[in-house]
Protein backbone atom coordinates (compact mmCIF):
# COMPACT_ATOMS: atom_id res chain seq x y z
CA UNK A 1 0.00 0.00 0.00
CA UNK A 2 1.24 3.35 -0.72
CA UNK A 3 0.17 6.85 0.61
CA UNK A 4 0.03 9.71 -1.20
CA UNK A 5 1.43 13.34 0.78
CA UNK A 6 -0.02 15.84 -1.21
CA UNK A 7 -0.18 19.69 1.07
CA UNK A 8 1.84 22.54 -0.21
CA UNK A 9 1.83 24.37 3.01
CA UNK A 10 3.36 21.15 5.21
CA UNK A 11 6.56 19.81 5.45
CA UNK A 12 6.82 16.25 3.28
CA UNK A 13 10.06 15.77 5.54
CA UNK A 14 9.01 16.55 8.58
CA UNK A 15 5.74 14.12 7.96
CA UNK A 16 7.48 11.47 6.58
CA UNK A 17 9.74 11.02 9.45
CA UNK A 18 6.74 11.05 12.33
CA UNK A 19 5.49 8.44 9.83
CA UNK A 20 8.11 6.36 9.96
CA UNK A 21 8.82 5.89 13.36
CA UNK A 22 5.37 3.95 13.49
CA UNK A 23 5.22 2.49 10.15
CA UNK A 24 9.10 2.17 8.99
CA UNK A 25 7.67 0.20 6.16
CA UNK A 26 5.23 2.39 4.40
CA UNK A 27 5.70 3.53 0.93
CA UNK A 28 5.24 7.56 0.85
CA UNK A 29 4.88 9.18 -2.51
CA UNK A 30 4.88 12.87 -2.39
CA UNK A 31 2.98 14.59 -4.87
CA UNK A 32 3.34 15.34 -7.58
CA UNK A 33 6.58 12.40 -7.64
CA UNK A 34 3.30 9.97 -7.64
CA UNK A 35 4.82 6.69 -9.29
CA UNK A 36 2.46 4.19 -10.54
CA UNK A 37 -1.07 5.96 -9.30
CA UNK A 38 -2.39 2.57 -8.64
CA UNK A 39 -0.87 1.83 -5.78
CA UNK A 40 -1.90 4.85 -4.19
CA UNK A 41 -4.09 3.28 -1.35
CA UNK A 42 -4.71 6.28 1.05
CA UNK A 43 -3.69 10.28 0.58
CA UNK A 44 -3.01 12.86 3.58
CA UNK A 45 -4.19 15.89 1.99
CA UNK A 46 -4.58 19.61 2.66
CA UNK A 47 -5.93 21.83 -0.02
CA UNK A 48 -5.37 19.27 -2.84
CA UNK A 49 -6.05 20.69 -6.39
CA UNK A 50 -9.51 19.57 -7.52
CA UNK A 51 -9.64 16.70 -9.43
CA UNK A 52 -6.42 15.50 -8.59
CA UNK A 53 -7.90 12.77 -5.78
CA UNK A 54 -10.26 10.80 -8.76
CA UNK A 55 -6.90 9.94 -10.70
CA UNK A 56 -6.28 7.29 -8.32
CA UNK A 57 -8.07 4.09 -9.05
CA UNK A 58 -7.32 2.15 -5.72
CA UNK A 59 -7.91 5.42 -3.33
CA UNK A 60 -9.30 4.04 -0.43
CA UNK A 61 -9.40 6.41 2.48
CA UNK A 62 -8.16 10.47 2.29
CA UNK A 63 -6.73 11.33 5.51
CA UNK A 64 -7.54 15.47 6.15
CA UNK A 65 -4.76 17.29 7.37
CA UNK A 66 -6.81 19.77 8.75
CA UNK A 67 -9.70 19.30 11.22
CA UNK A 68 -12.18 21.41 8.98
CA UNK A 69 -12.55 19.25 5.39
CA UNK A 70 -14.00 21.90 3.63
CA UNK A 71 -11.03 21.84 1.37
CA UNK A 72 -11.81 18.18 0.19
CA UNK A 73 -15.51 18.49 -0.05
CA UNK A 74 -14.97 21.84 -2.10
CA UNK A 75 -13.73 19.66 -4.77
CA UNK A 76 -16.52 19.07 -7.21
CA UNK A 77 -14.46 15.87 -9.02
CA UNK A 78 -14.21 14.17 -5.55
CA UNK A 79 -14.08 10.47 -5.76
CA UNK A 80 -17.27 9.26 -4.67
CA UNK A 81 -17.65 6.75 -1.71
CA UNK A 82 -14.25 6.93 -0.95
CA UNK A 83 -14.24 8.03 3.15
CA UNK A 84 -13.09 10.80 4.74
CA UNK A 85 -10.92 11.58 7.98
CA UNK A 86 -10.45 14.11 9.02
CA UNK A 87 -7.66 15.50 11.88
CA UNK A 88 -8.54 14.71 15.44
CA UNK A 89 -5.66 15.43 17.45
CA UNK A 90 -5.29 15.95 21.26
CA UNK A 91 -2.35 18.72 20.34
CA UNK A 92 -4.12 20.09 18.01
CA UNK A 93 -7.11 20.88 20.28
CA UNK A 94 -4.98 21.95 23.28
CA UNK A 95 -3.82 25.03 20.46
CA UNK A 96 -7.34 25.73 19.91
CA UNK A 97 -8.45 25.93 23.31
CA UNK A 98 -4.92 28.32 24.58
CA UNK A 99 -6.26 31.10 21.86
CA UNK A 100 -10.09 30.95 22.67
CA UNK A 101 -8.91 31.30 26.10
CA UNK A 102 -6.01 34.13 25.53
CA UNK A 103 -9.02 36.03 23.44
CA UNK A 104 -12.03 35.35 25.74
CA UNK A 105 -9.80 36.71 28.66
CA UNK A 106 -8.17 39.85 26.49
CA UNK A 107 -11.79 40.84 26.32
CA UNK A 108 -12.78 40.05 29.36
CA UNK A 109 -10.29 41.93 31.68
CA UNK A 110 -10.31 44.67 29.07
CA UNK A 111 -6.79 44.62 28.00
CA UNK A 112 -8.13 45.75 24.51
CA UNK A 113 -8.97 49.12 26.21
CA UNK A 114 -6.21 49.29 28.17
CA UNK A 115 -4.07 48.86 25.13
CA UNK A 116 -5.49 52.13 23.94
CA UNK A 117 -5.48 53.83 27.33
CA UNK A 118 -1.45 53.18 27.27
CA UNK A 119 -1.38 54.61 23.49
CA UNK A 120 -3.06 57.69 24.45
CA UNK A 121 -0.79 58.20 28.09
CA UNK A 122 -4.37 57.65 29.84
CA UNK A 123 -4.34 56.66 33.52
CA UNK A 124 -7.67 54.92 34.19
CA UNK A 125 -8.85 52.32 35.74
CA UNK A 126 -12.18 50.22 34.94
CA UNK A 127 -14.33 48.56 37.28
CA UNK A 128 -13.36 44.78 37.39
CA UNK A 129 -15.56 42.71 35.51
CA UNK A 130 -17.66 39.60 37.30
CA UNK A 131 -16.54 36.71 35.57
CA UNK A 132 -19.91 34.35 36.83
CA UNK A 133 -22.20 37.28 35.32
CA UNK A 134 -19.90 37.20 31.80
CA UNK A 135 -21.85 34.97 29.28
CA UNK A 136 -19.60 32.84 26.48
CA UNK A 137 -20.85 31.28 23.93
CA UNK A 138 -19.45 28.71 21.96
CA UNK A 139 -21.03 27.95 18.43
CA UNK A 140 -19.71 24.55 17.34
CA UNK A 141 -19.28 22.06 20.92
CA UNK A 142 -17.09 19.22 18.78
CA UNK A 143 -13.89 17.93 19.58
CA UNK A 144 -12.83 21.60 20.08
CA UNK A 145 -15.41 23.55 20.58
CA UNK A 146 -16.32 21.35 23.61
CA UNK A 147 -13.09 21.45 24.72
CA UNK A 148 -12.98 25.66 24.37
CA UNK A 149 -15.90 25.43 26.30
CA UNK A 150 -14.86 23.42 29.18
CA UNK A 151 -11.64 25.40 29.43
CA UNK A 152 -13.58 28.56 29.94
CA UNK A 153 -15.96 26.92 32.17
CA UNK A 154 -12.84 25.73 34.54
CA UNK A 155 -12.45 30.09 34.70
CA UNK A 156 -15.94 30.29 35.83
CA UNK A 157 -17.50 31.90 32.95
CA UNK A 158 -21.15 31.78 32.26
CA UNK A 159 -20.55 29.23 29.22
CA UNK A 160 -23.05 28.21 26.69
CA UNK A 161 -22.65 26.39 23.62
CA UNK A 162 -24.67 26.00 20.23
CA UNK A 163 -25.04 22.41 18.26
CA UNK A 164 -27.15 20.95 15.58
CA UNK A 165 -27.86 18.12 18.03
CA UNK A 166 -28.60 17.97 21.88
CA UNK A 167 -25.29 17.96 23.72
CA UNK A 168 -24.68 17.74 27.31
CA UNK A 169 -21.54 19.00 28.88
CA UNK A 170 -20.85 19.92 32.50
CA UNK A 171 -20.92 23.10 33.28
CA UNK A 172 -21.99 24.20 29.90
CA UNK A 173 -25.42 25.46 29.25
CA UNK A 174 -26.78 23.85 25.92
CA UNK A 175 -28.72 25.33 22.76
CA UNK A 176 -29.26 23.20 20.00
CA UNK A 177 -31.09 24.08 16.08
CA UNK A 178 -32.32 26.75 14.73
CA UNK A 179 -34.56 27.30 17.46
CA UNK A 180 -31.61 27.54 20.03
CA UNK A 181 -29.94 29.61 18.65
CA UNK A 182 -31.60 33.47 19.15
CA UNK A 183 -31.78 32.33 23.27
CA UNK A 184 -28.21 31.47 23.35
CA UNK A 185 -27.14 34.52 20.95
CA UNK A 186 -29.20 36.59 23.69
CA UNK A 187 -26.80 35.51 26.75
CA UNK A 188 -23.76 36.00 24.95
CA UNK A 189 -21.15 38.68 25.61
CA UNK A 190 -18.42 37.00 24.23
CA UNK A 191 -18.84 34.92 20.87
CA UNK A 192 -16.29 32.35 19.86
CA UNK A 193 -16.80 30.38 16.63
CA UNK A 194 -15.89 26.75 16.54
CA UNK A 195 -18.12 25.37 13.65
CA UNK A 196 -16.86 23.73 10.54
CA UNK A 197 -17.38 25.37 7.41
CA UNK A 198 -21.02 23.44 5.78
CA UNK A 199 -23.64 24.60 3.54
CA UNK A 200 -25.16 25.22 5.94
CA UNK A 201 -23.01 26.84 8.61
CA UNK A 202 -21.35 29.45 5.48
CA UNK A 203 -21.91 32.77 6.33
CA UNK A 204 -23.79 32.29 9.93
CA UNK A 205 -21.99 35.35 11.82
CA UNK A 206 -24.10 37.65 9.63
CA UNK A 207 -25.66 40.75 9.97
CA UNK A 208 -28.96 39.36 11.48
CA UNK A 209 -26.56 37.06 14.35
CA UNK A 210 -25.00 40.15 15.11
CA UNK A 211 -27.83 42.08 16.10
CA UNK A 212 -29.31 39.50 18.48
CA UNK A 213 -26.32 39.89 20.45
CA UNK A 214 -26.21 42.45 23.37
CA UNK A 215 -25.16 45.72 22.72
CA UNK A 216 -20.81 45.11 23.35
CA UNK A 217 -20.42 42.25 22.64
CA UNK A 218 -17.12 40.87 21.19
CA UNK A 219 -16.80 37.90 18.16
CA UNK A 220 -13.96 35.57 18.49
CA UNK A 221 -13.49 33.40 15.27
CA UNK A 222 -11.30 30.53 14.94
CA UNK A 223 -13.19 28.32 12.76
CA UNK A 224 -13.01 29.40 9.19
CA UNK A 225 -13.71 32.57 7.44
CA UNK A 226 -15.95 32.01 5.08
CA UNK A 227 -18.40 31.53 8.88
CA UNK A 228 -18.12 35.57 8.52
CA UNK A 229 -19.60 38.69 6.41
CA UNK A 230 -17.19 40.42 6.44
CA UNK A 231 -19.34 43.69 5.91
CA UNK A 232 -22.04 42.82 8.35
CA UNK A 233 -19.23 42.83 10.67
CA UNK A 234 -17.63 45.66 9.98
CA UNK A 235 -20.87 47.37 9.89
CA UNK A 236 -21.92 46.38 14.11
CA UNK A 237 -18.28 47.44 14.38
CA UNK A 238 -18.68 51.16 13.33
CA UNK A 239 -22.29 50.83 14.69
CA UNK A 240 -20.92 50.29 18.32
CA UNK A 241 -23.15 47.32 18.59
CA UNK A 242 -20.24 45.13 18.64
CA UNK A 243 -17.50 46.36 20.47
CA UNK A 244 -14.73 44.22 19.05
CA UNK A 245 -13.39 41.23 16.89
CA UNK A 246 -10.80 38.54 17.39
CA UNK A 247 -10.25 36.94 14.04
CA UNK A 248 -7.64 34.01 12.78
CA UNK A 249 -9.22 32.81 9.84
CA UNK A 250 -10.32 34.94 6.86
CA UNK A 251 -11.57 34.38 3.01
CA UNK A 252 -9.93 34.58 0.87
CA UNK A 253 -5.82 33.83 3.07
CA UNK A 254 -3.54 35.54 3.03
CA UNK A 255 -5.93 38.21 3.78
CA UNK A 256 -5.78 41.11 0.84
CA UNK A 257 -3.02 43.81 2.19
CA UNK A 258 -6.06 46.33 0.92
CA UNK A 259 -8.61 44.94 3.41
CA UNK A 260 -10.48 46.77 6.35
CA UNK A 261 -9.99 44.26 8.63
CA UNK A 262 -6.17 45.22 8.86
CA UNK A 263 -6.20 48.61 10.00
CA UNK A 264 -9.72 48.41 11.73
CA UNK A 265 -9.38 49.83 15.65
CA UNK A 266 -11.54 47.37 16.67
CA UNK A 267 -10.55 44.31 15.12
CA UNK A 268 -7.50 42.32 15.84
CA UNK A 269 -6.14 39.51 14.37
CA UNK A 270 -3.28 36.31 13.57
CA UNK A 271 -2.65 34.74 10.54
CA UNK A 272 -4.66 31.62 10.84
CA UNK A 273 -2.86 30.33 13.54
CA UNK A 274 -4.88 29.47 16.09
CA UNK A 275 -3.03 25.99 16.36
CA UNK A 276 -1.04 24.75 13.68
CA UNK A 277 -0.91 20.94 13.24
CA UNK A 278 2.64 19.26 14.72
CA UNK A 279 3.41 16.15 12.86
CA UNK A 280 4.54 14.31 15.83
CA UNK A 281 0.71 14.23 18.08
CA UNK A 282 -0.91 14.73 14.64
CA UNK A 283 0.46 11.75 12.74
CA UNK A 284 -1.37 9.32 15.78
CA UNK A 285 -4.37 9.27 14.28
CA UNK A 286 -3.24 9.09 10.83
CA UNK A 287 -1.18 5.86 11.31
CA UNK A 288 -3.98 4.38 13.74
CA UNK A 289 -6.38 4.89 10.33
CA UNK A 290 -3.93 3.38 7.84
CA UNK A 291 -3.29 0.58 10.70
CA UNK A 292 -7.24 0.17 10.55
CA UNK A 293 -7.13 0.35 6.41
CA UNK A 294 -4.92 -2.59 6.04
CA UNK A 295 -6.47 -4.84 8.91
CA UNK A 296 -10.49 -3.95 7.82
CA UNK A 297 -10.63 -2.50 11.42
CA UNK A 298 -13.64 0.29 11.65
CA UNK A 299 -11.79 3.66 10.28
CA UNK A 300 -12.00 6.80 12.79
CA UNK A 301 -13.04 9.93 12.38
CA UNK A 302 -15.15 9.72 9.47
CA UNK A 303 -16.80 12.90 7.75
CA UNK A 304 -20.54 12.44 6.77
CA UNK A 305 -20.31 14.21 3.08
CA UNK A 306 -24.27 15.13 3.36
CA UNK A 307 -23.44 17.22 6.39
CA UNK A 308 -20.08 18.18 5.47
CA UNK A 309 -18.15 17.57 8.71
P1 LIG B 1 -16.36 18.76 15.13
O1 LIG B 1 -16.85 18.14 13.88
O2 LIG B 1 -15.84 17.89 16.22
O3 LIG B 1 -17.52 19.66 15.79
C1 LIG B 1 -18.36 20.46 15.04
C2 LIG B 1 -19.43 21.06 15.96
O4 LIG B 1 -20.19 22.01 15.19
C3 LIG B 1 -20.40 20.02 16.50
O5 LIG B 1 -20.77 20.34 17.82
C4 LIG B 1 -21.60 20.18 15.56
O6 LIG B 1 -22.85 19.83 16.13
C5 LIG B 1 -21.57 21.66 15.32
N1 LIG B 1 -22.29 21.99 14.07
C6 LIG B 1 -22.02 21.58 12.82
N2 LIG B 1 -22.94 22.06 11.95
C7 LIG B 1 -23.82 22.76 12.69
C8 LIG B 1 -25.00 23.47 12.39
N3 LIG B 1 -25.48 23.54 11.14
N4 LIG B 1 -25.67 24.06 13.41
C9 LIG B 1 -25.20 23.98 14.67
N5 LIG B 1 -24.08 23.32 15.04
C10 LIG B 1 -23.41 22.72 14.05
O7 LIG B 1 -15.26 19.84 14.67
P2 LIG B 1 -13.97 20.34 15.49
O8 LIG B 1 -14.42 20.85 16.81
O9 LIG B 1 -12.89 19.33 15.46
O10 LIG B 1 -13.49 21.56 14.54
C11 LIG B 1 -14.31 22.68 14.31
C12 LIG B 1 -13.69 23.57 13.23
O11 LIG B 1 -12.57 24.29 13.76
C13 LIG B 1 -13.08 22.83 12.04
O12 LIG B 1 -14.07 22.44 11.11
C14 LIG B 1 -12.11 23.84 11.47
O13 LIG B 1 -12.75 24.59 10.44
C15 LIG B 1 -11.80 24.77 12.65
N6 LIG B 1 -10.35 24.73 12.99
C16 LIG B 1 -9.59 25.87 12.87
C17 LIG B 1 -8.25 25.88 13.20
C18 LIG B 1 -7.43 27.14 13.19
O14 LIG B 1 -6.21 27.08 13.29
N7 LIG B 1 -8.03 28.31 13.11
C19 LIG B 1 -7.57 24.63 13.63
C20 LIG B 1 -8.47 23.50 13.79
C21 LIG B 1 -9.80 23.56 13.45
P3 LIG B 1 -23.16 18.31 16.60
O15 LIG B 1 -22.36 18.15 17.88
O16 LIG B 1 -24.61 18.30 16.85
O17 LIG B 1 -22.69 17.41 15.50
Amino acid sequence: MALLFLSKGDDPVKWSAALRVHLPDLDIRVWPETGNIEDIEAAMVWMHPPGELKRYPKLRLILSLGAGVNHVLDDPDLPPGVPIARMVDPGLTAGMVEYAVAGVLRYHRNFDVYERFQRESRWKKLPTPDTARRGIGVLGLGEIGGACAQALSAFGFAVAGWSRTPKSLEGVTGYFGAEGLKPFLARTDILLCVLPLTAATRGIINRELLAALPKGAFVINIARGGHVVDRDLIASLDSGHIAGALLDVFEPEPLPSDHPYWHHPKVTLTPHIASLTNPETAVLPIVENLKRLKSGAPLLNLVDRVSGY
